[in-house]
Formats: structure tokens, sequence, C-alpha cells
């Protein structure tokens, strides 16, 4: 087929990219940036229909693919969908200049499709985002798992994390879980860390997945479960009465015998299973099995707490949720947060806070930040707050010195009286 550009001319794949807009302007322009960044080919479209000919015909595929939104003939989410329909997995950016909403709504598509998504981004574009995209497809192309968009750091070698297993290096740490209304501290949320003598202190983001995909995982939280039940059980010694909560990877949830061994756990440890509450994120309820469900059930049934972990993030359906007996609805972070300042994350925080509320769910807020996400959600009559304004996570030991400092600020954090309300 000719093309008009001979494969030599491609030959290094890092050498082409295809812009994809209907503006002549942005298309130059994103040209110009590309071509400052050393890119010798830059393949251009007007909308997505031109963009799949000119795939199906160039001999060598772009390496990157810039996307707009709003565009003729096909749009930008079209495009995408017919992308992943042809099994087209070139890494692409969408660029738009509309509101943050929609582009998120665009990223959570193409996260959806399994899409090598590297982020979606406001007009106009710099040199600096599409040079750090080209970086990003340099590691799709060598096999290496794709970075977030964030630029999240890879994650780490499953041999490196067995050994920090097997020296105890991986470690609870502990974030208090608090009553909205009051402040007071009504449990924890145990976080795994890494601390290792030469990396420092490595958080979950970089060895969670890694457990998983090793087979690592059950050692993992059959480590942390114990050390933090043991801490759980010393502070109730002192006189600290909370309850506990657990990050359950639903690979864990397939472990035979886990209801038992959940259970004689905490026989050990002196603890009741109503102190317990197991974490489980909204993403993985999508792919439950009936042998899953009757795990959560039979945990529920001995009076453990089971949540429904990042709500909102998880595209799961109201009948999925409704076949499993959680306790606890947590809000996921993205809602919480910076909620005072967005509309639209108002009005899903308070449909979820409600919705909790009629199906007689404990609500969690995380990633309460700052006295302002505090007070609206003391406005929704949530339940608990969870969130840096009130502690980062730490490590077992810091826990009761903090709660010493906590209860200078309870009078700042106490909901404002029913007078002052109405005044
Ligand atoms: P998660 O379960 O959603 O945990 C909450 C995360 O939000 C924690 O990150 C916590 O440090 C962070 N966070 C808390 N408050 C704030 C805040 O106000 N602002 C912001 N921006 N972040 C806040 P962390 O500790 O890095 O954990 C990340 C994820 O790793 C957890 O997300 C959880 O899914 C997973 N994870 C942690 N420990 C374990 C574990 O023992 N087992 C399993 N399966 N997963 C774990
Ligand atoms: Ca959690
Ligand atoms: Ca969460």
């Amino acid at each position: 087929m000719d093309t008009g550009n001979p494969p030599e001319a491609v030959a290094d794949r890092h050498e082409a990219v295809l812009v994809v807009d209907d503006s002549v302007v942005q298309r130059e322009h994103a040209g110009a940036l590309f071509r400052s960044l050393g890119v010798a080919q830059i393949h251009e479209a007007q909308h997505g229909l031109q963009a799949l000919q000119l795939l199906a015909e160039l001999p060598v595929p772009p390496c990157l693919m810039v996307i707009d939104l709003e565009m003729p003939e096909m749009d930008g989410i079209e495009l995408i969908q017919q992308l992943s329909r042809r099994g087209i997995r070139i890494p692409f950016l969408v660029a738009s200049s509309r509101e943050g909403a929609l582009v998120r709504a665009v990223e959570s598509m193409a996260t959806t499709l399994g899409m090598p998504l590297l982020g979606g981004v406001a007009k106009p574009l710099t040199a600096e985002l599409l040079a750090s995209a080209l970086q990003r497809c340099h590691a799709v192309e060598t096999g290496e798992p794709l970075l977030p968009a964030t630029g999240l750091p890879m994650p780490i070698a499953p041999e490196r994390l067995e050994a920090a297993l097997a020296q105890g290096l991986v470690l609870p740490y502990y974030q208090p879980k608090v009553d909205i209304r009051t402040g007071l501290v009504r449990g924890v949320e145990v976080l795994a860390r890494w601390t290792d003598p030469v990396l420092g202190v490595v958080p979950p983001d970089r060895f969670i997945a890694t457990a998983e995909k090793h087979g690592l995982i059950l050692r993992l939280t059959q480590s942390i479960a114990d050390q933090a039940m043991g801490q759980l059980a010393s502070w109730m010694s002192h006189g600290l009465a909370m309850s506990m909560a657990l990050n359950l990877s639903p690979l864990v949830l397939q472990t035979p015998g886990l209801v038992e061994g959940i259970s004689a756990l905490l026989a050990r440890h002196g603890l009741a299973p109503g102190q317990l509450v197991l974490e489980i994120t909204e993403g993985s309820v999508v792919s439950y099995d009936a042998q899953t469900m009757g795990v959560l059930g039979r945990l529920r049934m001995r009076g453990m707490g089971l949540s429904i972990d990042d709500y909102g993030t998880g595209f799961s359906s109201m009948q999925q949720l409704a076949r499993i007996p959680f306790t606890e609805l947590k809000i996921d972070r993205s809602f919480v947060h910076k909620a005072h300042q967005q509309a639209h994350l108002r009005v899903i925080l308070q449909s979820a806070l409600e919705m909790a509320g009629r199906l007689g769910l404990v609500s969690v807020a995380e990633g309460v930040e700052t006295l302002a996400d505090w007070r609206l959600l003391q406005q929704f009559g949530c339940t608990l707050g969870q969130g840096y304004l009130i502690a980062r996570p730490m490590a077992g030991e810091a826990l009761p010195r903090w709660l010493k400092s906590h209860e200078a600020r309870l009078p700042s954090l106490r909901m404002p009286t029913a007078e002052s309300e109405t005044s």
C-alpha cells in the first residue's frame, strides 16, 4: 500500500505521533511542540474517522496519539471506543478545553475499556506534558507496565517484597476514623507500610499489586492482620476501645478456610468479631462469584463488619451491591475532598450519604483534608470521617501520643450546635 510514508521514514516507532483534532490551529500547535521535542513524523487527522483510516494505512503505527474530544464526523469518545473494538492499543492523551468533569468521564471510560490512556489534559498543550507522555510511551513499548497518568512509581520486584515480608519489614500503620459530629475516635484503618532500610517507607501503591500478582497477598494480609490485631489487643488492655478496619484484596476472599482463619486470629488476640471491619473495594464487587458472596455472608454472620471501599469509583450496579450484606459505605476521597468547591461532587456526595442513611449503613468519608470538607460532611449527616485533617496514617506506637493532642482539638471539630445552625 502506498501511503507516501516509506517505512524507513518511521523506522523508529518513537519518531511518529498522530494528532487528532478538528482545529488547524490546535494541530499546528501540537505539531510544533512535538517537533521541538525531536519527533520526526507528525501525522494529523481532523476527526475520528480520518484517524482510523490513517491508522489502517500507516505501515508503522505512531507511538502516541493526542485525541481531541469534540470533532465532527466521529468525536473523541467514539474514536476511543472504535480503537478498543479494533484492538488498537496505541498510548494516547485526551486533550480538551471543556470542563474537567467531561475529561474525567472519558478517562474512566477509557480505563474501563482497558485502553492505554496516558491521561486527560486541558488545552493548551505544553511541551512538558507531551515530553512526559512520550517518555511513558517508551515504557509501554518495552513491555513495562503503563505508568498511570499520575506518574506513580513503578511497582517493586516480587523477590524484594518476599524478602521484606520474611524480614518483617511490612508493618501496619493506622489512620483514625472519627465521629463526624464530635471528632471522637471510633476506630482505625490499617494500612500496610514497607519500611525498608534502603528504600525508606514504601507506600502500598508500590507493592500491593505486586503481592497480588505474585501470590504474596495472602501472606502479606495474614502478617498485617496478625500484627494489627496484636496492637489493638494491647491498646484495649490500656483502656482504648475501638474498631479496626482491614483492607482485603478480592484474591484473599478466595482463600479456602478464610472465614475460620480470621475468626481464629480474632480469638487468639481476644478480640470480638464486631471490632473488625473488612474493607472491600467497590471495583472488585463486580467480579464476585457465588463462592465469594458466600464467604462475605459468612463473615457477616460471624459478626464482622463489611465495608464498600472507594465507593463511587467501581461501576458496580445497585443490584450487585444489594446482594452483599454490607454494613458500611466508604465514599472515595475523590468525591470528598473539594466537594465544598465543586457542585457536582457535592451532589454525588450528598446522595451517597443519603442512600447510606436510608439503607442503615455507617457512612465513612475518606480524604477529609480541610475543615471546609469536614463542615460539609457534618451538614450532610455523614457518620465517620478519615483524612489528613484528622491524622495521617501512623505507626502503632505513635497513636497514644496523637490521641492526647487530638483531645485538645475536639472543641474545634465538634458540630456547631442546633442554635447556631438555625441562627
Ligand atoms: P485505601 O483503602 O483507599 O486507603 C486510603 C488511602 O488514602 C491510604 O493510602 C491513605 O494513606 C490515603 N489517605 C488517607 N487520608 C487521606 C487524605 O486526607 N488525603 C489523601 N490524598 N489521601 C489520604 P495508602 O496508605 O497509600 O494506601 C493505598 C491503598 O493501598 C489503600 O487505599 C488500599 O487499597 C491499599 N492497601 C493498603 N494496605 C493494604 C493491605 O494491607 N491490604 C490490601 N489488600 N490493600 C492495602
Ligand atoms: Ca480502605
Ligand atoms: Ca478507600
